[in-house]
């Protein structure tokens, strides 16, 4: 495999360049060898597996250096938060498995301090109301290469503009009316700093300070102070943050405020998903998901409900390493790990999802034994069950064919296989429904001497198949999943909307697959595997009494021959 020819990073034992900054602030004494790392969600949608690459960083970097990680909820924006995510945020978080301990914080706790630092800059000469309006705004800023005007309210005096600040803080102006903006320099070849807005009216309740105030902190006036508030040390954020680092610096030197040091790593993106908060919110809105854990999207929610387990998650973060240039990582390198993760320990199982009848003429009718099956092939520990062995049992449609080619090794007439765990049979006969042309029924006799485990039979049987019993299987559904887009890139495409390219087979339901009696009563979110199936997971929907389970992954990766390959 290519992983053992090219060790990654933390394998060879040099760091991650975060690490490295880290370790020179610590030999610096810059911080006093203190580490104190946040992650900062806005609470407008739930957690994708991009937070989850934000959070496995900041918690683990913190950790390794003898340091703490903040929760930090960024709730600068009333009009798209909403507190039912603040609780999801934080369960999910848990479920990934790391702890805050005390330190959850919210941006909005700041706002006394934030509308104090504007007073601040406003003595300064350094911030300004402005009362153009949007467009104006918008326009006078410029382009990259064409400098910006200033603004005609631009040079109001103090007095003035701490007189209109009270006022759009009281109440006294209508949403856009004005806002707040930073004097720096109009035209400096970064738009960041080109008098940035810092506030602006928003005439609507907060979901933590009511109607206390009116006049909200943009995210950049209101970011880094916050971190420079609760004194984070490394202030880990997403590429596209760079360009405002200059603007967060200015900040704090005209603050003279905490300086946290801002690093920016490349975002994960993966293929065959989309991950914004935007794009997922439309798909639950629109009905081409069923909610916000629906098993196909990217959420952890989703993940959480498909199966993904914590540790595959984390393990594939760790695989992924940190990057400073963006790209896009192969999903079944996510799957790969979720296989390897699910195959240390899903319990085996026998699940038929095209059930054929199989009569054995030569076993007594009422008669049953139990054969016992471990529930890992290499795992004791996971201890075995009993399974119940009759004269009527089920097998897969699969598993039988008539004329079959050449290398079948499954049932044929007059042919051998061994079932899983229980006795060699042979086909002596089958019938087939006259009106639709397919197998009806299999006649078969088992050998006694083929037991499992001690066979004497001498027979050589090249082909192993799952079963059910019949009269104690258990009838389930399943939930075949799959990628939830067809092609790698749903948004490269601008002449057509995301949705069109769904993948319109993303979920394949069977109703009444037939499973091994052991699979009755099942606590959702354990995880088996379904011998020669795939992994599964049972879905809290069993709780309403029939047994529903997910496909989590297929026990190999089928889209790499799709894709010709790989
Ligand atoms: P989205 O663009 O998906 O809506 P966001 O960045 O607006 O996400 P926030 O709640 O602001 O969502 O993000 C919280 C933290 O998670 C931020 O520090 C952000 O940089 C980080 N983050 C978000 N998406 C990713 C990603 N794909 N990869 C790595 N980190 C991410
Ligand atoms: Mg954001």
């Amino acid at each position: 495999m290519a992983d053992s020819d090219t060790p990654k990073a933390e394998e060879r034992g040099s760091k991650n360049f975060i690490e490295q900054i880290i370790e020179e602030d610590l030999r610096s004494g810059k911080y006093d060898g203190r580490i104190l790392t946040r992650f900062p969600p806005e609470p407008n949608g739930y957690l994708h597996i991009g937070h989850a690459k934000a959070i496995v960083l900041n918690f683990e970097i913190a950790k390794k250096y003898g340091g703490k990680t903040n929760l930090r909820f960024d709730d600068t924006n009333p009009l798209t938060e909403d507190p039912k995510y603040i609780q999801a945020i934080k369960e999910d978080i848990r479920w990934l498995g790391y702890d805050w301990e005390d330190r959850e914080y919210y941006a909005s706790d700041y706002f006394p301090i934030l509308y104090e630092y504007a007073l601040k800059l406003i003595k300064k000469g350094k911030a300004y109301v402005d009362h153009s309006s949007q467009e104006e705004i918008n326009r006078m800023r410029g382009t990259p290469d064409k400098p910006g005007e200033e603004s005609p309210y631009r040079n109001r005096s103090v007095e003035e503009n701490l007189a209109l600040f009270e006022q759009m803080r009281s109440g006294a102006f209508k949403e856009g009316e004005c806002v707040l903006r930073a004097k720096i320099d109009m035209r400096s070849p970064n738009m960041h700093m080109r008098d940035p807005v810092m506030y602006r009216i928003i005439h609507h309740p907060h979901h933590r300070t009511g109607t206390k105030w009116c006049i909200y902190p943009t995210y950049d006036f209101a970011h880094g102070q916050s971190d420079s508030i609760e004194r984070i040390t490394h202030s880990l954020c997403t590429l596209e943050f760079e360009h405002h680092r200059p603007l967060y610096n200015w900040f704090i030197r005209e603050l003279e405020i905490f300086p946290s040091r801002q690093i920016e790593f490349a975002r994960l993106n993966l293929n065959y998903t989309v991950m914004s908060k935007r794009l997922l919110l439309r798909l639950v809105n629109e009905g081409h998901v069923t909610g916000w854990d629906d098993p196909r999207l990217p959420t952890l929610r989703g993940m959480r409900r498909r199966g993904y387990t914590p540790e595959a998650i984390k393990s594939f973060i760790h695989k992924v390493g940190i990057a400073k240039r963006d790209n896009i990582i192969d999903i079944s390198l996510l799957e790969h790990e979720v296989r390897e993760d699910l195959d240390r320990r899903a319990l085996r199982r026998m699940v038929v999802f095209d059930p054929i009848e199989v009569e054995i003429v030569n076993y007594e009718e009422g008669k049953s034994e139990e054969l016992p099956a471990a529930n890992h092939p290499k795992d004791e520990s996971l201890g075995t069950r009993l399974l119940p062995f009759s004269k009527f049992l089920y097998i897969d449609r699969e598993d039988f064919m008539i004329d079959p080619p050449k290398g079948y090794h499954r049932l044929r007439p007059d042919g051998y296989v061994r079932l899983k765990h229980a006795y060699i049979i042979r086909c002596v006969d089958y019938e087939i429904n006259e009106q639709t042309g397919k197998v009806r029924k299999i006649y078969a006799e088992y050998i006694p001497e083929s037991k499992s485990g001690q066979d004497r039979s001498g027979i050589k049987t090249k082909g192993v198949i799952h079963w059910v019993d019949a009269p104690s299987s258990v009838e389930v559904e399943l939930r075949l999943y799959d990628r939830l887009f067809s092609v790698e890139d749903p948004l490269a495409d601008k002449s057509h909307d995301f949705t069109e390219f769904l993948n319109p087979d993303s979920l394949r339901v069977i109703p009444n697959a037939r499973a091994e009696l052991s699979l009755k009563d099942v606590e959702p979110e354990t995880h088996f595997q379904f011998l020669r199936k795939g992994f599964f997971v049972a879905d809290p929907d069993s709780d309403k009494g029939k047994p529903v389970f997910n496909r989590t992954v297929e026990l190999r990766d089928s889209w790499a021959k799709k894709r010709g390959g790989k």
